[in-house]
């Protein structure tokens, strides 16, 4: 029976129940007469039908209920009207919704946020009316970072959530497996129809020794982004355990689960432990800590279960890293980046520096950014290069701004953003810079992608940690090496950063500013979704033809993608996002950045119908028109 204790503080109806979660592990673990990783528990844990359904790790689909779906502003217009064309009444498992990719970066918070809402009305208007009635809950513009948001507030250990963006893996961070989806999986959910996945491998990383000093979380995942590869996750769960799991905190984990993405991993998760009490206890949730410690044997994993690969890092001598230019599994660390920068000709001063995302906005992280930032200050000193701070939340910025670390962060320069994604999307209004003018940027962000931040090709990205993109903006320079390096005071005289600092929660307890979450009602019957005809960034769906039975055959390629194609090369962001929920003008994105084989050239195909070139989406319409279907050829990088 479900416990009492509810899912999360706005659903006091909806209770965690980890009954089936047992029961299920109980099934398998007899079955299979081995034990099993905690990947295998949460995820078997959730399976439809734990008794017949096959388990094989990398082979067999499974069928899977989650608990939940999260869905952020520019994939849940899809999601929603897809929901809205299966006739159904009601979600049925908690969904929610969460305004933030569509908020331009431009002048700072309020004033960005306000154009956002002013630009967005109509789309922000049917999302609100949707989930109002189909029993959505509703983040609004300012609220917040979908990652952020889901785990100051809904994951939780055991829990299996699936979200419509890359990053849902953030929730690791609190025990759970968070998988990002496609639109179209988190309808079928919503409509309550088993979700499949192919039974993941599972990549053990053990972690012994303690972070100190510079190092930080995010040394962890960007020294496994060195070693697996932009690839190196595909098809599997990677599974932090081992002793040097207690020295981080539940908000670094996230940070390490979150960018698991990068290698293309299906999630990342860490184990149940006093890190994750502290932080549940901390956003009012005592009652699924306690629940959590009493059932902790299926939150952990078992000793000697076996992963498919096995990596091992010592935290105690993990170094600072910096990862890029143009991918994230470039790995350096601090120390050298400088010296290879100025081999491969990359520019080494640094034009603006960039902190928080749903990456790396944590309070230790505003904090420990914070602390370098005062050091500077207390000699006189200021960013040398633009730097620009996004909180995760509503709640990270009320609570940074109350203790005091936002003022820091302005007075050596810095400006704070909405709490949204912004720069992290391309949804930056960048004017330092001309298109095409080469340029380094440091963020603490996740991806580096060629335009992913600015849309110019010849901005040279670089991810690292809050601290280090700190330090090296008040530098300005790829070359400073904060651990060995001294800065010049306003004085003339020479000084050293020390290591910083940062609580990883707030002694005060969290201010949860302002109120940004609009709850569905009971009964959302009466109310009423518009989505106008004429409009250019909502459309209503028409149903596909009923599936006649035949396979498709004698299709045409459109194109075969040569190397790595990501969702930003199948559909650009940025000025794209306006359309999501508009299919045929987003289909005007269609592979637009993705390189063909045949010809090395990006959005550039052959009309195998005419013999003539053209961009890729026109050459599809021109297809369509004709009544030819089409194929295209990819290896996907779910990144
Ligand atoms: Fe995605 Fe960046 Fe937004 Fe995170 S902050 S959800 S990575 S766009």
């Amino acid at each position: 029976c479900a416990s009492g204790v509810p899912m999360s503080r706005f659903e006091p109806q909806q209770h965690i129940d980890y009954t089936p979660l047992r029961n299920n592990i109980n099934v398998v673990r007899d079955r299979l007469k081995q034990p099993l990783t905690l990947s295998e528990k949460v995820v078997y844990g959730h399976l439809e039908d734990a008794r017949s359904q096959e388990l094989e790790r990398g082979r067999s689909y499974l069928r899977l209920r989650p608990d939940r779906v999260a869905m952020q502003d520019a994939t849940a217009q899809m999601a929603m009207l897809q929901f809205i064309s299966s006739g159904l009444a009601r979600v049925a498992v908690p969904s929610t919704i969460h305004c933030d990719h569509l908020i331009e970066a431009q002048l700072g918070g309020e004033e960005d946020l306000q154009r956002a809402k002013d630009i967005n009305k109509e789309v922000y208007n049917f999302l609100a009316t949707a989930a109002k009635k189909y029993g959505v809950g509703f983040w609004k513009p300012g609220s917040g970072i979908i990652h952020q948001i889901i785990l100051e507030n809904y994951a939780y250990p055991g829990v299996l959530l699936i979200g419509t963006d890359s990053h849902t893996p953030n929730g690791g961070g609190l025990g759970g497996v968070c998988i990002g989806v496609g639109g179209a999986d988190a309808v079928d959910v919503m409509a309550n129809i088993p979700w499949e996945l192919k039974c993941p491998k599972v990549i053990g990383v053990k972690l012994t020794g303690e972070l100190s000093g510079w190092s930080s979380p995010k040394d962890v995942i960007l020294k496994v982004a060195g070693i697996l590869t932009v690839k190196g996750g595909t098809g599997a769960i990677v599974e932090y355990h081992g002793p040097g799991v207690d020295s981080i905190s539940c908000t670094g984990m996230a940070t390490i689960c979150n960018m698991g993405a990068e290698i293309g991993a299906t999630t990342s998760i860490f184990p149940y432990n006093h890190r994750m009490r502290d932080y549940l206890v901390k956003t009012g949730r005592e009652g699924i800590a306690e629940l959590a410690e009493k059932n902790k044997e299926y939150l952990v994993p078992d000793a000697d279960c076996h992963y498919d690969q096995l990596i091992e890092i010592n935290l105690g001598e993990l170094k600072p890293m910096i990862n890029g230019p143009f991918t994230p599994d470039l790995a350096h660390d601090v120390a050298d980046v400088g010296a290879t920068a100025e081999r491969n000709g990359w520019p080494t001063d640094i034009r603006v520096g960039l902190i928080g995302s749903c990456t790396n906005s944590s309070y230790e992280d505003m904090g420990r950014a914070a602390s370098v930032a005062r050091q500077a200050l207390s000699h006189g000193l200021k960013a040398r290069a633009a730097f620009t701070v996004t909180p995760g939340s509503e709640q990270i910025r009320a609570t940074i701004e109350r203790d005091g670390y936002a003022q820091v962060l302005r007075d050596i320069g810095g400006v704070v953003l909405a709490n949204a994604c912004g720069p992290c999307i391309g949804q930056w209004d960048r004017k330092d810079v001309k298109k095409g003018e080469k340029n380094t940027i440091v963020t603490s962000y996740n991806r580096n992608f060629t335009g992913r931040n600015d849309a110019n090709p010849a901005t040279h990205a670089f991810v690292t940690s809050p601290e280090i993109v700190t330090a090296l903006t008040i530098a300005g320079s790829l070359k400073f090496n904060p651990e060995t390096d001294f800065l010049t005071a306003a004085d003339g005289k020479k000084f050293k950063l020390t290591p910083p600092n940062g609580d990883e929660l707030p002694a005060k307890g969290f201010d949860p500013g302002m109120d940004t979450y609009q709850e569905p009602p009971p009964d959302g019957q009466t109310v009423r979704v518009d989505v106008s005809p004429e409009s250019q960034r909502l459309q209503l769906l028409e149903p596909f033809n009923k599936w006649d039975g035949k396979d498709l055959a004698d299709m045409l390629v459109l194109i075969k993608v040569k190397g790595k194609c990501t969702t930003d090369h199948i559909s650009a962001a940025g000025p794209w996002l306006k359309y999501r929920g508009h299919l045929d003008n987003i289909s005007n994105n269609l592979l637009i950045g993705a390189v063909n084989t045949e010809n090395g050239k990006v959005n550039l195909v052959t009309n195998q119908l005419t013999g003539s070139t053209g961009a890729v989406p026109d050459t599809a319409r021109e297809y369509k028109k004709s009544g030819v279907k089409w194929v295209v050829v990819m290896c996907l990088c779910v990144c």
